[in-house]
């Protein structure tokens, strides 16, 4: 898993993931959160079922990192 980065606003690694239900059906949105700041990354719209948990956790710190 690649390392997540530092907070664009705080300058912290203190990044942890969250899942959130979409109002979509069959589908939630998982996106990384800083614990300093509370700032977040952007969302990204996952299909129910298709990602472990480790998965998940990878695509909201990519989602993250990439964030211009
Ligand atoms: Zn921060």
């Amino acid at each position: 898993m690649e390392p997540i980065k530092h907070c664009p606003f705080c300058g912290k690694t203190s990044i942890k993931t969250m899942k959130k239900r979409s109002k979509q059906p069959g589908k939630y949105s998982v996106y990384a959160r800083c614990k300093i700041c509370y700032s977040r990354g952007p969302y990204a719209l996952l299909e129910e079922g298709e990602y472990t948990p480790e998965q998940e956790k990878e695509v909201a710190i990519t989602m993250w990192n990439t964030r211009a």
